[in-house]
């Protein structure tokens, strides 16, 4: 599979996969850490989204 950021093969590097439920086929796959940080930060997916963050 190629790498939801980059586009390689994910299986030349050390994968993580993307899922939304546990039995589910998954959504997005990286080569590392590296690919689904910079993805997470450059598409913005994490802003507003924290589950305990709170404005203070
Ligand atoms: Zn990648």
């Amino acid at each position: 599979m190629e790498c939801t950021y980059c586009g390689l093969p994910v299986e030349d590097h050390d994968p993580l996969y993307l899922s939304t439920a546990p039995e589910s086929e998954p959504t997005a796959q990286f080569c590392n850490y590296g690919c689904l940080a910079t993805y997470i930060d450059e598409e913005e997916l994490t802003t507003g989204t924290a589950c305990s963050w709170s404005p203070e």
